[in-house]
C-alpha cells in the first residue's frame, strides 16, 4: 500500500491493457518520479475529468482506492476509457512511503496551488494549461471525520451533491452539523469560495477557478478500516461517472 514503485507498476500495467490510456512522467518530487494517467487523445464531444490522489501522504486509502476505481471501470466499459481523462494517482510520493502528510521539504502540497514556489506543481499547472474538466476530484482523508463527507464547490446546476452523497454506503456520512467551521448537511459542505479567503490555495480552488464545471472534495474518516475506505473511494467515484451518463454529460454533449 506505501510502495510507490509497485503502485507505478500497477498503473502501468493497467494503461498497457487499456488503449485510450497513457501514462506519462511529468516531475519529480523528493526522488520520486511523478506520473500522470492521461488520454492519449482528446474528444471535446465526451465527458472530460480531472482526478487526483495523495497530495498529503498519510491519506493512503484513496491511492488505492483510485486504481481499483480505474482498473474496475476502465475494464468494465472500455467506452468510458475513451472520455477525457487526466488522473494523478499520487501526488505526494515521498510522503506516501513515509506515511506523513507533508512532502520532503516539510510543505503542505495543497495550500501552493496559486503559489510559483513548488516545482512540482508548476509542473503538475503547466499540464492542465487549456484544459477544461467536466469535473474535478480531489480524494482525502481525515483524521477527525466522523464519517465520511464531501465538500462540493459548484459553479454548475443543478448540484450533484445530495445525490454523490446519499449513494455512498461503505462508510456512513459524518453527522456533525459544522465540519471544520462549515456547515453540513449529511456529510455535504457546499462551499461558495472567493480567491481571497484562503492564502495559500488548496487543489480545489485552482480546479475551481480555471479548469473545472464541479468540484468535489471527498474526505473518508482515517479511523475507520482501510478496506471500507478504500471501497468509499471507489464507490464515489463510480456514482459520478454514472452521474455524468445519467445528467446528459454525454448525451448532451453530443447533441
Ligand atoms: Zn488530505
Amino acid at each position: 500500500m506505501r510502495d510507490y514503485r509497485l503502485l507505478m507498476q500497477r498503473w502501468h500495467h493497467l494503461v498497457r491493457e487499456i488503449t485510450p490510456l497513457d501514462l506519462s512522467v511529468y516531475g519529480e518530487a523528493g526522488g520520486y518520479p511523478l506520473m500522470v494517467v492521461h488520454s492519449a487523445r482528446r474528444d471535446p464531444l465526451l465527458p472530460s475529468f480531472y482526478l487526483s490522489a495523495g497530495i498529503h501522504g498519510d491519506e493512503p486509502a484513496p491511492v488505492e482506492g483510485l486504481l481499483q476505481w480505474a482498473a474496475e471501470t476502465f475494464r468494465a466499459d472500455p467506452s468510458i476509457a475513451h472520455w477525457n481523462w487526466m488522473i494523478f494517482p499520487c501526488l505526494n510520493p515521498w510522503g506516501l512511503e513515509r506515511n506523513v502528510r507533508l512532502d520532503a521539504q516539510g510543505l503542505d502540497l495543497n495550500r501552493y496551488y496559486n503559489s510559483r514556489k513548488v516545482p512540482q506543481i508548476m509542473d503538475q499547472l503547466a499540464l492542465l494549461r487549456g484544459h477544461r474538466y467536466d469535473v474535478a476530484v480531489s480524494l482525502h482523508e481525515d483524521y477527525d471525520a466522523r464519517g465520511f463527507y464531501l465538500y462540493e464547490i459548484a459553479a454548475k446546476r443543478p448540484h450533484w451533491g445530495e445525490y454523490l452523497c446519499s449513494e455512498c454506503a461503505s462508510v456512513p456520512p459524518d453527522d456533525r452539523r459544522k465540519i471544520d467551521g462549515h456547515s453540513s448537511r449529511n456529510g455535504l459542505i457546499r462551499r461558495k469560495i472567493t480567491t481571497g479567503m484562503m492564502k495559500g490555495h488548496p487543489e480545489a480552488f485552482r480546479l475551481h477557478f480555471r479548469h473545472a464545471d464541479r468540484t468535489f472534495t471527498l474526505e473518508t474518516p482515517s479511523e475507520e478500516s482501510l478496506r471500507k475506505r478504500v471501497a468509499l473511494h471507489r464507490e464515489f467515484l463510480t456514482k459520478v461517472v454514472k452521474k455524468m451518463k445519467s445528467d446528459g454529460g454525454v448525451a448532451g454533449k453530443n447533441s
